[in-house]
């Protein structure tokens, strides 16, 4: 080896943080050096990986911005330490063997897309151990938590170790020069796992090529659960109406967007707009879901998504979904193997039993999955990855917060919906993957499942803080009378959203923040969901929201928004003592009510909005959303949770510059006369798409008249959005823009979800910074 240690070499020591090990980094320093000639050592220690160089001090600059500039895709620095050490003379440059770690609490990288390197040796016919082998991975790449039982990263506690190493895959494995020196999960065709294809009663099919089979049955219309990474996922012909319309059927998933699985992006900017941000993501080791915004029809059936102006898209990720593309030419629908809202199910034998129903043909494969994780999903705003669903590929990679919480641990339990929960410690927050919707017993167990499983990975026995949802009702709540912690706290939901936005962005001072969403538990015990909070060193005080009004008959009307819209007329209507008249009221302001809407159940929302029984007081954005959209005629009834709000959202006419005048009065906004002004437009006959577009500008612009009324008042500069109502790309995008013109500094959920899954990163930060001062 060339070396050119020089007299005036010093000796560096360079420390560098995050997630650097599993990813292939020690080989990559390995081989920067030796190709420079730099003399020294790597080591992986329990805090990450250690260089020790002979370098001039330009050298070792130099190649710190080698690392830099071409670290390995999966590595995410957090930090680089450098200091000079006591001199020391190496000779050539060696891995070291790891140092034996005892430290409790280390950073591995979630799952990785499979890698270019590792493709070509799949396709690559000569290599006779990986050729068509999909379970083909290397240090660059392949499956992490998914199979992780515990911490240290070692073959022997992940779902490998069934499987003994032949002695080919042992040599690779032991080579410091290998791209798969150190892969836990090495594998090949004589010593790995294998795959299979089953019948909807598990009769193994006898072929020699299960995955070229599977792909056969789905381009004939069958539909196919596979067995992914993270869960099962289902499959169909994305091309197909009639495929795409039975796995709807089978799944009980009538309208809610499905994603796709393309082969490759080639062609597909004739389809959908697509920018170098959102192609990298598609690219990314992460390989989530991506939304885009549709150009042209026709590239999938139009039941996949239909009226959403954006779709989910996404690429192979394992090898087993780039050789089911191999042997395909058509898209393919890509959802989560569960029935609605159930986790997706993991194990063989579960995945029968839940998905029989669904699925004629299964992909199986020997290969257990340890933990549970959904596809991930993500959009690019303006100009940044904003993540949605946090699943597979970015859990649980931690939130790195502006504040250190030491030795302490605190537990946040999350929302009730879309439900996350968050580990904090020292100045990580680290953030579970999607648990889904606690409300179904299988959600529950799969959270329980979890929780137990990332407190022993990352060795977290006793907790200081427990922190849950104020909601009496929520399962969380009764979670926490179960675990044992130092100290319990409840904080309340929408004070959570803004804290989310604050943790993330480690906002510092004054902040305003709106936290719009569905609902959530009130201090006062109303159902809230505007809520406009004066935000300061984790204090919060009140300051506007929408009128209060009552929700006729509570849970009901978030499943029909029609309900919401009627109770909306009822603040209206004069004189609500007199009932009998008031379906004629309704049936005269929005005429479409007569085709659907009993005369009786108009005058039971009357008589529910007069006497409140059974309808609690409530100020959600979300359900003033719900209304406006079932006025206009677009969603009176609702299979998912946001889908009248998204209806309304993709009904806009985006180039519509009129707007609704606000009616805001101190920091309340009057909807009510909102609504008025929305009907009074249906009756003269204009669109839904510029009722709609009129509705979003005229929020947007309540948005920054509030923000200046409270800048004077209060001096906020920073305004923080949040809640699942910011889910909507319009308005956010508006609501920023014209903040950004009048010189706001504007702030929302990107790391985690705007929308309840970001829940749990509010309650950790409150908690956290009781007692604390951010840094
Ligand atoms: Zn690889
Ligand atoms: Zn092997
Ligand atoms: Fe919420």
């Amino acid at each position: 080896m060339r070396t050119k240690t020089k007299n005036t070499a010093k000796t560096y020591t360079i420390t560098i943080l995050g997630i650097v090990q599993g990813v292939g980094f020690r080989p990559f320093i390995y081989n920067l050096a030796s190709s420079c000639g730099y003399c020294g050592n790597v080591i992986n220690t329990s805090q990450g990986v250690v260089v020790n160089l002979n370098a001039t001090k330009k050298e070792m600059e130099n190649f710190l911005e080698k690392i830099n500039r071409n670290k390995p895709k999966a590595a995410h620095i957090e930090n680089i330490e450098v200091s000079e050490a006591p001199l020391r003379k190496y000779h050539g440059f060696r891995i070291e063997k790891s140092r034996e770690s005892r430290q409790k609490f280390q950073l591995v990288s979630p799952d990785l897309a499979t890698c270019t390197d590792c493709l070509e040796d799949i396709r690559n016919k000569q290599d006779q151990r990986r050729y068509g082998y999909p379970f083909t991975n290397c240090t660059n790449c392949g499956p992490r938590f998914t199979i992780i039982k515990k911490l240290p990263y070692d073959r022997a506690e992940t779902t490998m170790d069934g499987f003994t190493m032949c002695s080919s895959c042992a040599k690779e494995y032991q080579d410091k020069t290998d791209r798969r020196f150190h892969a836990q999960p090495v594998a090949c065709a004589n010593c790995g796992p294998q795959v299979w294809l089953e019948d909807q009663n598990g009769t193994i099919i006898d072929t020699e090529e299960p995955i070229k089979l599977a792909a056969e049955k789905i381009k004939g219309g069958s539909i196919a659960a596979i067995k992914g990474l993270g869960g099962f996922q289902i499959a169909c012909d994305a091309t197909s109406s009639r495929a795409v319309r039975l796995l709807r059927s089978r799944k009980a998933r009538p309208d809610k967007p499905l994603a796709v699985m393309v082969g490759s992006l080639f062609g597909l900017d004739h389809y959908y707009h697509m920018n170098e941000m959102e192609k990298n993501l598609l690219h990314s080791p992460q390989a989530p879901i991506v939304l885009l915004s549709k150009k042209k029809k026709g590239f999938v059936a139009q039941e996949v998504s239909f009226y959403h102006a954006m779709e989910g898209v996404m690429l192979p990720y394992t090898p087993i979904h780039h050789l089911l593309f191999d042997n395909l030419d058509i898209p393919l629908v890509m959802t989560s193997g569960n029935h609605s809202r159930e986790p997706i199910a993991s194990e063989n034998v579960q995945a029968h039993e839940n998905l029989d129903p669904i699925c004629d043909y299964f992909l199986m494969h020997n290969r257990d999955i340890y933990s549970r994780y959904d596809d991930s999903l993500v959009k690019v705003f303006q100009g940044k990855e904003m993540v949605l669903r946090r699943a597979r590929g970015y859990a649980p990679y931690p939130v790195t917060l502006g504040l250190y919480n030491g030795k302490e641990t605190i537990l946040a339990l999350g929302a009730q919906e879309k439900n996350t929960f968050c580990l904090l410690k020292k100045n990580y927050a680290i953030v579970s993957q999607h648990l889904g919707d606690l409300d179904d017993m299988d959600s529950a167990e799969f959270f329980k499942q979890t929780l137990g499983n990332y407190r022993k990975l990352f060795h977290i026995n006793d907790l200081d803080g427990l922190v849950y949802d104020k909601h009496p009702l929520y399962t969380t709540t009764k979670f926490a009378q179960d675990l044992k912690s130092r100290k319990k706290t409840s904080f309340q939901h929408h004070q959570c959203h803004i804290a989310s936005v604050v943790a993330e962005n480690r906002v510092k001072g004054k902040v305003l923040g709106f936290a719009w969403d569905g609902t959530g538990y009130g201090t006062d015990g109303k159902i809230w969901g505007s809520e406009i909070f004066v935000y300061e060193k984790g204090q919060f005080a009140r300051i506007g929201h929408l009128t209060e009004k009552r929700m006729p008959g509570g849970e009901i009307t978030i499943k029909k928004p029609y309900r919401m819209a009627i109770g909306y007329l009822a603040c209206l209507y004069p004189n609500l003592t007199k009932q009998k008249d008031f379906p004629d009221f309704v049936f005269d302001n929005l005429s479409h009510y007569r085709d659907f809407v009993h005369t009786e159940e108009i005058k039971a929302i009357a008589a529910q909005m007069q006497t409140g029984f059974n309808s609690p007081w409530t100020t959600s954005m979300g359900r003033l959303f719900d209304a406006v959209s079932s006025a206009l005629g677009l969603t009176h009834q609702i299979s998912f949770e946001g889908q009248a709000a998204m209806h309304l959202e993709s009904a806009a006419f985006k180039q519509c510059t009129e707007r609704y005048q606000p009616a805001i009065e101190g920091f309340l906004i009057d909807d009510i006369k909102m609504f008025r002004q929305i009907v009074q437009d249906v009756a003269r006959g204009i669109s839904p798409a510029m009722i709609s577009a009129k509705f979003h500008n005229c929020l947007a612009f309540a948005i920054l008249e509030i923000c200046k009324k409270a800048k004077k008042k209060f001096g906020t500069q920073s305004i923080a959005l949040s809640g699942g109502v910011f889910q909507n790309h319009l308005l956010l995008d508006q609501a920023c823009t014209l903040l950004g013109q009048h010189g706001f500094r504007t702030y929302t959920n990107f790391k985690v979800p705007v929308n309840d899954g970001g829940i749990s990163l509010g309650q950790a930060y409150l908690a956290a910074l009781k007692g604390r001062k951010e840094t």
